[in-house]
């Protein structure tokens, strides 16, 4: 441990002088980046790993009576080695976020990474070895103790395989996808990363990039965010034909291994990651397109307010009102234990817990990285929080968010460490959920015009994100899909498909004539990430799932804690409607459920709409 020596020593009596304090993490190994204790203990996580790989090559191939054993003690030191994997691994990110320059911590990293990949080739050793197993053998095995446990992890990894090609040709789909598939989501961020426009800074010209032109797209002044807009899009129009390349080159790369695969739906894979039904996401749209005009008078009163009679792409991040209100930390973490408490006992003693036991980096400081996250230390059913805190409303709502994730963390701390990988759509549940409630509590709180306005508009305005920004995107995806098994889809027509899938999601408030954002297809990174397809309808599932189950909350009060709790605890082995079934009684593939969460979102509008007229 050498440069931030000193500064940790003074992180116990920090947030007595108002300073947000910094966490502990001396508990989990000692020293930081040079602990002893550290090293010894991925050293001996290597030698577990070599172990593994030993005792694999050993293994019988064919699974029965003798080898069954055999093979579940082998699989439950494979999910114990990923048990320690992931510890060495979340506390590497602890020392990377706290401290950018820390080159140590970031070498270790990137030799965790080595072992990671080395544990990634063993599971596809047991994926292969699943197949090739007969049911009932297969069967026989799941139900060995330790293993009875994390089945639901087992049966998807066996029932995912079994829907690939032949293992020889998944794995030459795995090479090739390196310098070929990947290789286009990396150029296209390379290029992203490169782009520049120019700014007039009092007579003086300076470039900056896309990314430190981004949060101008939500200043105040309307000037600014159509300048910010314009900008971009002409950055953009340089590269479209590139993006373009792009886009068509790993659409085509996807549709031919599933065309291999026999997976005729571009949705097939998407839907398995997030663990549920086609029926599902149908559902949740319907219900999206028939509610979201609720939306309408908040989009018309906003207007009103800021003096538009056209609402336009770069309108929809304008922010209303304001707080001056400073928040100490001490103060916000109180005010997030007393509103969780409210709801449950347990939600707000662990949130207590964690704020007590120091579990938050966030002190406002520099050198530290940005963004906020939750990390679980498992083994120790533990969680760090990394973060920012400056003393505002959105910091102390960052606060609650993250507090989310970790008091899902906390339910899922008895579970195996298989049977605790939830998917992307149930992650936010948790997390939304604190937000919202600390939001309508200090909506309910605050007597403040302006700080009800930014609140209430806030809340809204991520209502038309998750309804229509991301149905759009959606919509998007869809349609190339379905054009690029024709053949490449020209920019142009990539253009078009983007304007209409725009006009439809957000059904007529755009301004017709200039309130498009057709480009939007090149400059959204989403549309390029290679790893997860259809990286858009996750976020609106989460967004509405967590209303759903506040909206459940709000109306049933304590007695629905228990239910929350136990459908968290779930996350990680049910799919997901099985999730909802079990814990709610509710049918996702049905609207009803989406209504009401649709609902949900759109009861602010009433509120925002009285608050905007006593402005005048
Ligand atoms: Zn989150």
């Amino acid at each position: 441990m050498t440069h931030h020596n000193t500064d940790q020593m003074k992180a116990p009596h920090a947030s007595q002088q108002g300073q947000a304090p910094r966490w502990e993490i001396e508990s989990i190994f000692p020293g930081g980046s040079k602990s002893p204790q550290y090293a010894a203990f991925r050293q001996e996580m290597v030698k577990e790993i070599d172990k593994l790989e030993k005792a694999l090559a050993k293994l019988p191939k064919k699974l029965d009576e003798t080898s069954r054993p055999k093979w579940t003690k082998w699989i439950l030191d494979l999910q114990a080695a990923y048990e320690k994997l992931h510890l060495a691994s979340s506390f590497a990110g602890c020392l990377t976020s706290q401290d950018v320059n820390d080159e140590e911590a970031m070498r270790i990293d990137a030799e965790i990474d080595d072992q990671a990949s080395r544990w990634g080739m063993m599971k596809a050793t047991l994926e292969s070895f699943s197949v090739k197993a007969s049911n009932r053998e297969w069967q026989k095995l799941l139900q060995k103790k330790g293993i009875r446990e994390i089945s639901f992890h087992l049966d998807e990894m066996r029932d995912r395989a079994k829907m690939k090609m032949p293992e020889e040709l998944e794995k030459l789909a795995i090479e090739l996808g390196v310098n070929g598939y990947h290789s286009w989501n990396r150029l296209y961020d390379k290029m992203a990363g490169d782009l520049r426009v120019t700014l007039d800074d009092v007579g003086q010209k300076k470039e900056i990039s896309l990314g430190q032109n981004a949060p101008r797209m939500s200043d105040r002044d309307r000037e600014v965010r159509r300048d910010a807009f314009e900008k971009m899009v002409g950055a953009w129009k340089m590269r479209e034909n590139l993006a373009a390349i792009a886009l068509n080159s790993q659409g085509g790369f996807r549709l031919s291994i599933y065309k291999r695969r026999g997976w005729e739906d571009p949705l097939f894979e998407p839907l398995l990651n997030a663990r549920m039904k086609r029926a599902t996401i149908e559902a949740m749209w319907s219900a999206v397109v028939k509610g979201r005009p609720q939306l309408k008078p908040y989009v018309d009163a906003k207007m009103k307010y800021l003096g538009i009679d056209k609402f336009r792409w770069y309108d929809q991040e304008a922010p209303l009102g304001k707080s001056d209100r400073k928040i100490s930390f001490d103060e916000a973490g109180r005010f997030i234990v007393e509103h969780l408490k409210s709801f449950s006992d347990e939600m707000g003693d662990f949130t207590s817990m964690a704020l007590d036991k120091r579990w938050i980096e966030a002190e406002d400081r520099t050198g530290k990285a940005g963004g906020g996250w939750c990390s679980r230390i498992a083994i120790r059913k533990e969680s760090r929080i990394f973060m920012t805190y400056t003393g505002t409303f959105s910091g102390l709502s960052t606060l609650a968010h993250e507090l989310g994730h970790a008091y899902h963390g906390w339910v899922l701390k008895d579970n195996p460490p298989f049977a605790a990988m939830y998917p992307m759509n149930l992650a936010e549940t948790a997390s939304i959920f604190n937000e919202l409630r600390v939001t309508d509590a200090a909506l309910a709180a605050s007597s403040n015009f302006d700080e009800k306005l930014m609140l209430t508009d806030q809340k809204l305005a991520n209502g038309l994100t998750f309804m229509s920004n991301i149905h759009a995107r959606f919509i998007f995806d869809s349609r190339f899909y379905e054009e690029r098994k024709k053949g490449t889809v020209a920019r142009e027509r990539l253009n078009e498909i983007m304007k209409e899938a725009q006009k439809e999601a957000f059904f007529g408030i755009l301004d017709e004539h200039d309130g498009y954002h057709p480009l939007f297809w090149a400059s959204k990174l989403h549309f390029f990430i290679t790893g997860a397809p259809f990286y858009n309808f996750p976020y609106t599932f989460g967004y509405l799932f967590a209303n759903g189950v506040y909206d459940r909350a709000i109306k049933e009060g304590k007695t629905f804690a228990t239910n929350y709790r136990d459908l968290l605890a779930d996350t990680g082995r049910l799919t997901t409607e099985e999730v909802a079934k079990k814990h709610l009684g509710v049918d996702l593939t049905k609207e009803d459920f989406w209504r009401d969460a649709v609902d949900r979102v759109c009861a602010d509008v009433a509120p925002f709409v009285k608050l905007v007229n006593q402005a005048d």
